[in-house]
């Protein structure tokens, strides 16, 4: 299995196996730092951000609808129930994604530190105890 071409900050080679034609994996590959910023940074937020701008936006003009009287008032509340519950599911469609770069992160930096102390050296104690 072909490994990346990329070099870790200490120096060391990188042990991330790499798909062909790939040459460096995702932490190493150049082409996709700006990719990987943005992932990082913005496309967590953005998505969401563009809905919940959204939802907000058609929450106000159907609360000026029932102000002017051209909304049925025991629809708006139930369309109002169907916002409420469309920001819930946006909120916990945030959790899962950030979860998962979590989750990718810390496999990342686990792997860094797994190879970092093959040579026998193990995660130190905190503070020293
Ligand atoms: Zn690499």
């Amino acid at each position: 299995m072909p490994l990346c071409a990329g070099t870790k900050r200490d120096g060391g080679r990188c042990a991330t196996i790499v798909k062909p034609p790939q040459t460096h994996c995702y932490q190493h590959d150049a082409a996709r730092a700006g990719e990987r910023h943005r992932a990082a940074s913005k496309a967590a937020r953005s998505k969401p951000g563009r809905e919940i701008r959204d939802y907000k936006q058609e929450v106000k003009s159907l609360i000026a609808d029932v102000k002017a009287g051209g909304q049925d008032r025991a629809d708006a509340a139930v369309m109002l129930q169907g916002y409420r519950v469309l920001k819930d599911f946006a909120e916990l469609e945030r959790k899962v994604k950030e979860t998962d770069e979590l989750e990718a992160r810390i496999e990342e930096l686990a792997r860094d530190i797994g190879e970092d102390t093959k040579g026998g050296r193990r995660w130190g104690t905190w503070n020293g105890g």
